[in-house]
């Protein structure tokens, strides 16, 4: 039996977690944590029994201490919640399914528990990689991606070894603006924004994927997990979202994974590793499938992929900055108080005005991300 925890259960890669869970039968929910969804985190905890279940404010923790008063399941709340159920004695591995840089803190708790990381959560180790990945060697703790690409990444360095990789080829969708120039992108609305044409997840990831944000936290999130230097990794844009990402060898050899877009089978594969299990699902059918589409990035147009280059490049806090002017952009693009275009116009203006600190420590990065806030908050 495989004691799983996850904070974010009731999101995107939360809710497809728990599809996985109740399919595999050795895997068992010790812990549950939600932002702000109580009724769902409810039906959750009621289904999976955890010991204990966590939600962001106390106001909600203690309506959810009433719901669940007919069972045993202990409710916690707030940061102190999170790093309670990222270090739970009985927990063998955390999902962190959580959005955004809030999940450093139980992410690094965990790993000082001993705790294998599901990471899904992209934000955490673009802010945090230099602590992180040395921290989870010295504990000998594995961290296994979720993120599909960096899945893909990792599938394909199974049974090679890390001397003998040339490159990383991380592959895009190009997200719903593929093809489209500045003009067009100037009057684009939050709905249109919002539909991604292969995948379905989380607002702000999505965004992201308009942007090509989200590429450019994932070239910074490769570079941790995988241990290579920036220029070593390209982004191929596969507007399908068939090939999920390709790693090239010094002979030559390109070894890749493909599939459906499905988050469930890197979700179930970093849950399972190194086993493969069954998976219900389409399978690709190269009869019908007449060709595979690559394509160069529009650096220039879709500019997140450019500042992400550019912010590994100034390395210590700059990654930091890039990630929170991001959140905080995003967060007001999707209130509707910005434009498309200021999310890239926010994220420059921060990176310009920031002066790096090397090699910034865990209250360095979120005093970090406090100045990003409330820099952003006194101009726009
Ligand atoms: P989502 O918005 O659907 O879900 C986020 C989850 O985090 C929710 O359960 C929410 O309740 C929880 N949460 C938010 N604030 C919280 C708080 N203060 N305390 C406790 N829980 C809190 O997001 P998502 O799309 O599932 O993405 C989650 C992470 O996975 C992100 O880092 C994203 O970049 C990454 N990711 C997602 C996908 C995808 O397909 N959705 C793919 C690759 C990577
Ligand atoms: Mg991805």
């Amino acid at each position: 039996m495989k004691n799983v925890a996850i904070i974010g259960s009731t999101g995107s890669i939360g809710t497809q977690t728990l599809e996985i869970v109740r399919v595999q039968e050795d895997l068992n929910i010790v812990a549950l944590a939600a932002g702000s969804n109580i009724e769902l985190l409810e039906k959750q905890a009621r289904e999976f029994s955890p010991e204990v279940v966590g939600i962001w404010s106390e106001e909600n923790a203690a309506r959810l201490r009433e719901y669940l008063a007919d069972t045993d399941i202990r409710v916690v709340a707030g940061m102190d919640g999170l790093i309670e159920i990222a270090e739970l004695s009985s927990s063998d591995i955390l999902v962190t399914a959580i959005v955004g840089m809030i999940g450093i803190r139980p992410t690094i708790a965990a790993i000082n528990a001993g705790k294998d990381i599901a990471l899904a959560n992209k934000e955490t180790l673009v802010t945090a990689g230099h602590i992180i990945m040395p921290l989870a060697a010295e504990k000998n703790v594995a961290i296994l991606p979720v993120d599909s690409e960096h899945s893909a990444i990792f599938q394909s360095l199974q049974g090679n070894v890390h001397g003998d990789v040339e490159k990383i080829l991380l592959t895009a969708s190009g997200g719903p603006f593929r093809g489209k120039d500045t003009a067009f992108l100037e009057n684009v609305q939050v709905e249109d924004a919002l539909k991604h044409p292969n995948w379905s997840m989380g607002r702000k990831i999505t965004i992201d994927s308009a942007t090509m944000v989200n590429k450019g936290l994932e070239v910074i999130e490769a570079k941790w997990l995988f241990d290579v230097k920036p220029e070593n990794i390209q982004v191929v844009v596969q507007p399908q979202s068939i090939i999920h990402s390709m790693v090239e060898y010094r002979d030559g050899a390109v070894i890749a994974q493909l599939g459906t877009p499905d988050m469930k089978l890197p979700i179930q594969y970093a849950l399972c590793y190194p086993e493969r299990r069954y998976m219900a699902g389409d399978r690709l059918d190269f009869w019908t499938m007449n060709s595979i589409l690559l394509e160069k990035p529009d650096m220039d147009t879709f500019k997140g992929l450019k500042y992400a280059y550019s912010a590994i490049a100034d390395g210590g806090s700059m990654p930091t900055v890039f990630n929170a002017a991001n959140e905080c952009a995003v967060a007001k693009f999707l209130d509707r108080k910005i434009r498309f275009l200021d999310i890239y116009r926010i994220i420059e203006e921060c990176m310009a005005s920031h002066t790096v600190i090397e090699n910034p420590d865990v209250s360095q990065i979120l005093d970090t991300e406090r100045w990003v806030y409330d820099f952003v908050e006194s101009r726009w």
